[in-house]
């Protein structure tokens, strides 16, 4: 899944209003963050094998240290320590641990029978991805309902605030879309600088949620 996990992002807004929205991007693409520089090291494997899926031609057959819901909740739990210690919030902690989480749970409604549970297994993954539309529908509905309880929760307090947003709703729908509809890339190294590149979505969240307010504060003045 893509577009869904920034959804939850956008949703978390809602549970933990102070926390910026580059942290909670942080959370929810935390596996596959960790994946792409994993790839590049030579430490989890992937293939571009065109058909594997109808909407994914990626073959992703090894991937436990970022992918099995094992290791997922050794970095929920670091990752939550490190704000719970750092900021002083031990609520923030588990929203963030919880993003962190739903990784796994958001990947295995798409993917294939590929999700490990532990680090060898058991696999599960209930396939969405043979149906285009289907996926394009889940994806949609969970990125809509995420963005909408952030649209609620939050107000621009200037042009950034609203230009930055739109903005990475368009790049993000635009960029998916192009991976979905278009043709399998060439070569796995482009798909894992393509991938690398996701790094600028949590810095991305985080300017745009510095460039937004409450609406209970905006309100409330
Ligand atoms: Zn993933």
């Amino acid at each position: 899944m893509f577009l869904g996990h920034f959804g939850l992002g956008f949703a978390g807004k809602r549970l933990a209003p102070r926390m910026s929205l580059g942290s909670l991007f942080l959370a929810v693409q935390f596996a596959d963050l960790v994946f792409w520089i994993l790839t590049l090291v030579g430490a989890e494997h992937f293939r571009v094998s065109p058909g594997a899926t109808r909407v994914t031609p990626m073959d992703f057959f090894d991937y436990p240290w970022s992918h099995s819901l094992a290791a997922l909740a050794v970095w929920a739990a670091i990752v939550g320590a490190i704000y719970w210690i750092g900021r002083d919030s031990l609520a923030g902690g588990l929203v963030l641990a919880a993003g962190v989480l739903s990784h796994w749970f958001l990947d295995v409604i798409v993917h294939r029978r590929d999700m490990p549970l532990g680090f060898h297994g058991p696999y599960f993954g209930l396939q969405l991805w043979r149906s285009l539309p289907w996926t394009i529908a889940a994806e949609a509905v969970v990125f809509g309902a995420g963005l909408a309880m952030y649209l609620s929760a939050t107000r621009a307090r200037d042009r950034i605030g609203v230009w930055a947003l739109w903005g990475l709703v368009v790049f993000l729908a635009a960029a998916w879309l192009a991976s979905a509809l278009g043709p399998p890339p060439g070569s796995e190294r482009a798909v894992q600088w393509i991938g690398l590149a996701m790094w600028v979505f949590v810095p991305w969240g985080w300017w745009i949620d510095r460039h937004r307010v409450l609406a209970k504060d905006r309100a409330a003045r």
